[in-house]
């Protein structure tokens, strides 16, 4: 009889450090991940960290709403 070890994973909350470019915190309602406008996704602008998303090419930005 094959003992399942597997440990059910919970929701696993991945805190991110807010980056300038983000308008809400992630997971809160209504907001969602967007390209960087700034960037355009690639996380740097020239040859630096892009400072609007912190170089991860996305910005938390209100979504459903205008
Ligand atoms: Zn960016």
């Amino acid at each position: 009889m094959a003992d399942d070890k597997r440990t059910s994973q919970g929701p696993a909350e991945t805190v991110k450090p807010l980056s300038p470019g983000d308008e809400a915190a992630p997971g809160t309602p209504g907001v969602g991940e967007n390209v960087c406008p700034d960037c355009k996704g690639t996380g740097r602008l020239q040859d630096r960290e892009c400072p609007t998303c912190g170089g991860t090419g996305v910005v938390e930005e209100g979504v459903g709403g205008a």
